[in-house]
């Protein structure tokens, strides 16, 4: 039986306090903002961290994005993962999740052979949680989304995930490959192994791919690859929170809270 192949998909987040919005072109502006793994993507890591527990494979992590990604990528290679493929390129820059996906489908495509391909919910700065149906969408493969746990049949090549809804849970199964992405906060994703940690600074565990490389067509990558125009942007409008103390016997405390409690939800 060949041994299962994985792929994670790892976002490169900058931290959301440090975030800037570039008025003028309405892009984000992350040069001087630290980075950090996306959160959601350390649930998917672990999530694949267990499969390779329980069925052996191999664990390859895919991230688009710029070189400064390298040293978070090699910690998460640290917490068990094999190898890393960052697809780089000035040409991939101001994509949007199309051309995202295009990209990073390219990337697996090339990786090539793959069962399961696993993504975090969503990212902590886009947020948009189309990269996991849209990397479906260009393989023309199915997806199982939001998993809480998965189980992979190597025998009959299915994988079989169970989804948290609202009363209960259902069991999906689906042929593989698959994409898979995972619930966040599902699981406890593990520290990264302190003995693994010169390994994972070794420069042929990393290979970066360009748009040369992917074989990749330009009218698909960056920008000129991206439909999506953002228009304008807005800022949240900040509430004032309002406070009130009541005065009065317990009884009559809650007598006023609940007609105050009313007359809100009445409205
Ligand atoms: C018009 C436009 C222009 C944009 N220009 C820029 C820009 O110049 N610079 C910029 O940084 N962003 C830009 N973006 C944002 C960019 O489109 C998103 O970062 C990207 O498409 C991923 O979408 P998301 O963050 O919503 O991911 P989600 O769909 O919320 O992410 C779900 C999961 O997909 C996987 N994933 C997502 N992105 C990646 C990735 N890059 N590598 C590996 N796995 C990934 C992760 O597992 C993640 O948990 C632009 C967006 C638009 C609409």
């Amino acid at each position: 039986m060949a041994e299962l192949q994985i792929v994670v998909c790892v976002k490169v987040v900058p931290k959301p306090e440090e975030i800037r919005v570039d008025p003028e072109t309405h892009l984000l502006e992350r040069t001087n903002a630290r980075s950090e793994i996306n959160p959601p993507d350390m649930n998917a890591m672990e999530m694949a961290l267990s499969m390779k527990d329980r069925y052996g494979g191999r664990i390859s992590l895919l991230s688009m994005g710029p070189p400064f990604f390298e040293p978070n990528l090699r910690v998460a290679l640290a917490m068990g993962a094999d190898h890393i493929y960052l697809l780089s390129d000035p040409a991939f820059a101001g994509a949007d999740t199309l051309a995202t996906t295009y990209t990073l489908v390219q990337g697996i495509r090339k990786i090539g052979d793959v069962d399961v391909i696993l993504c975090g919910e969503e990212s902590s700065d886009g947020a948009t949680g189309q990269v996991p149906p849209g990397l479906a969408e260009w393989l023309n493969i199915p997806q199982l989304t939001l998993l809480t746990d998965v189980s992979i049949d190597q025998t009959l090549r299915t994988a079989r995930g169970r989804r948290e809804i609202k009363g209960g849970y259902e069991i999906l199964e689906v042929p593989l490959p698959c994409v898979i992405s995972v619930k966040t906060a599902c699981n406890e994703p593990r520290f990264m192994d302190y003995r693994l940690r010169s390994w994972a600074l070794e420069k042929d565990r990393l290979t970066v791919w360009d748009a040369g490389d992917l074989d990749a067509e330009p009218g698909h990558i960056g920008l000129t690859g991206s439909p999506t125009i953002v228009t304008g942007l807005a800022e949240a409008p900040y509430r004032e929170r309002r406070r009130e103390f009541l005065q009065g016997s317990p009884g009559e405390v809650v007598q006023e809270l609940a007609g105050i409690l009313r007359k809100e939800v009445e409205v």
